[in-house]
């Protein structure tokens, strides 16, 4: 770069041929003005225009002696004002050229500070957790010293954002770190890497109890209750470890291995799990599952498949649960436990949601104009109940089916009504008003109050499979099924058995007045296509109650 002085005096030099030019035109005039002035002196003194005469004039006549001076005071003067014009005009330049160079400086490093950092907390993000991480993992090799690193998710994140709002969820977030930021030592890295999950790279690992020391301190910090518009909220987090060099010995090694582990602590509700070789079953798949479930849903590679509820007075279907499916290239036919969850945390349930809904109203539609006329039910997740856009996305897609509202059910848990009651009544009164009907989904598995029960829209509970499954052996689980039949009796709600394995179940589940059943006995899951032909089979041999296995 050129020396800041010879900047200075470059310039000085080029303002001052500018400026010096208005001199040398003052510079000239005056001169002919000599001349003119000497000229007319000569011929008013003395009668002509001569030689003799102007220097005749020009020694005798004062005036034009002060005239003489006019051309080098203008030179002077030009040559003092430009000089002067020049340097200030410089120096300006200068002082703004250096301005301008501080900003410049100050905008590089808030840029470089905003690709870094998470413009909500502050914290750093992947970008730099990436960077530090690597260069920890260089010193730890040098050092032979190990090294962690915690993914940090928080539980029911995704519920809270969706039922309070962004504002209130990023208000959640920033309390969040700052909590963390308390409990992480100054010589580790806290990042936050995106959503709710954050990141913790412990530089210096002593022994491997440091990590449960700071595993502790971070429960213990996320443990107290948050306050967020009034309400007392209690979020944990699942945390994920995995060490260097045991477990990883690159980045992206440690931190897909530390989700696995946070994902197996997310679905145990064990709070902490540390990376081990035997949690890989089934996580490889999970992360690039995530990015292809959202193809999958725009590629229609999802299928239904319908399960009979059989009416157990009149042995007939009136309606049918949708169960859905991902038709994986690699993984062949996967099973809604295989990523419903996982949609349920990316927020991809929703369309997932959209797309069963539209298919099975679809194939309501198919059925009525061959003369069946099945309600649906589908079952329907916390967020997507939550959202207040789905009644009128769900009101759009009876209405473009053209199917009664009435043949529309939805199945929705315990828990998600419990999360946000109020918000969960006020949507489902809609529904209600609508004529869509509210099934209560794994009736049991929740800690619903009966007095909030009573206040709902719901027209019948679902017993889940769970206690059916072993009601003739288990006699708590009996117990269960029994209670949960008279309470849905006593608050004029209808009962559905889900899990009937076998006739002696279904037997007993009928001569108790359960009033629907659900399960393999009857029939297993079955295509769309496919469920005509089981139905007039099923009727011909004189009830739904046939174990017309199909798998398809
Ligand atoms: P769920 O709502 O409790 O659905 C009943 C599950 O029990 C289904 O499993 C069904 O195939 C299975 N099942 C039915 N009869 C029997 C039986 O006799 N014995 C046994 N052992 N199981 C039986 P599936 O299809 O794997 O679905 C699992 C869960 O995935 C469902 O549980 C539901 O919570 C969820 N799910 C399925 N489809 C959707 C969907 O479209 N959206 C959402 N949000 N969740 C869905
Ligand atoms: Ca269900
Ligand atoms: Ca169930």
């Amino acid at each position: 770069m050129m020396p800041v002085g010879q900047i200075l005096s470059d310039n000085v030099r080029l303002l001052r041929a500018k400026a010096t030019r208005p001199a040398v035109y003052g510079v000239l005039i005056a001169t002919l003005a000599v001349i003119i002035g000497t000229v007319l002196a000569a011929f008013v003194s003395y009668g002509s225009i001569s030689a003799e005469n102007i220097i005749k004039a020009q020694s005798s006549n004062v005036a034009l002696w002060v005239l003489d001076l006019t051309p080098f005071a203008f030179a002077l003067w030009g040559q003092y004002v430009s000089t002067l014009m020049a340097y200030e005009a410089g120096s300006m330049v200068m002082d703004q050229t250096q301005a301008l160079r501080t900003r410049t400086t100050a905008l590089e490093y808030q840029a470089m500070h905003d690709a870094t950092h998470d413009h909500l907390t502050d914290l750093p993000n992947r970008i730099l957790l990436l960077d530090r991480l690597e260069q920890a993992l260089h010193s730890a090799q040098r050092e032979k010293r190990k090294l962690a690193v915690l993914l940090l998710d928080l539980d029911r994140f995704k519920e809270i954002n969706d039922t309070l709002g962004h504002y209130q969820g990023d208000r959640l977030l920033k309390h969040v770190s700052s909590r963390l930021k308390h409990v992480v030592r100054e010589a580790d890295t806290l990042a936050r890497l995106g959503g709710d999950e954050f990141a913790v790279v412990l530089h210096h690992l002593a022994t491997l109890d440091d990590i449960h020391t700071v595993v502790t301190k971070i429960r213990k910090a996320l443990a107290p209750s948050y306050m967020l518009d009034g309400l007392n909220l209690d979020v944990q987090a699942s945390i994920g470890g995995a060490l260097f060099p045991d477990h990883g010995t690159d980045p992206d090694t440690l931190l897909q291995r530390a989700d696995i582990a946070m994902y197996t602590a997310k679905q145990e509700k064990s709070g902490f799990v540390l990376y081990t070789p035997q949690l890989d079953h089934n996580s490889p798949r999970r992360l690039t599952l995530m990015s292809e479930l959202r193809d999958a849903i725009k590629n229609g590679e999802l299928s239904l498949r319908f399960q009979p509820m059989v009416d157990s007075r009149s042995n007939e279907v009136p309606e049918l649960e949708v169960l859905v499916r991902w038709e994986h290239k690699q993984h062949g036919v996967m099973t809604p436990d295989e990523f419903i969850p996982m949609a349920e945390r990316t927020g991809l349930i929703y369309p997932l949601t959209l797309w069963v809904l539209k298919h099975a109203l679809e194939q309501q539609m198919e059925w009525r104009k061959i003369g069946l006329d099945m309600g649906v039910a589908v079952n329907i997740s916390a967020q997507t109940l939550l959202d207040p856009e789905f009644p009128d996305q769900v009101t759009g897609l009876l209405a473009a089916y053209d199917v009664p509202t009435e043949r529309l059910i939805l199945e929705i848990t315990e828990s998600s009504i419990m999360f946000d009651q109020e918000l969960a009544l006020h949507i489902l009164s809609r529904f209600a008003e609508m004529g869509v009907r509210i099934a209560i989904d794994d009736f049991g598995t929740g800690y619903s109050s009966l007095s909030y029960l009573k206040k709902l829209p719901v027209c019948q509970l679902k017993i889940d499979k769970s206690f059916v499954l072993d009601m003739l052996s288990n006699e708590n689980d009996a117990v269960i099924v029994n209670a949960t039949i008279d309470l849905a009796h006593n608050l004029g709600l209808r009962v559905v058995a889900e899990g009937v394995e076998n006739a002696e179940t279904f037997e007993r589940l009928k001569s108790r007045g359960c009033d629907a059943l659900q399960g393999y006995y009857i029939n297993y899951p079955v295509k769309g296509e496919n469920f005509p032909a089981w139905y007039y089979s099923a009727a011909r041999s004189g009830g739904g109650a046939n174990n017309l296995a199909s798998t398809t």
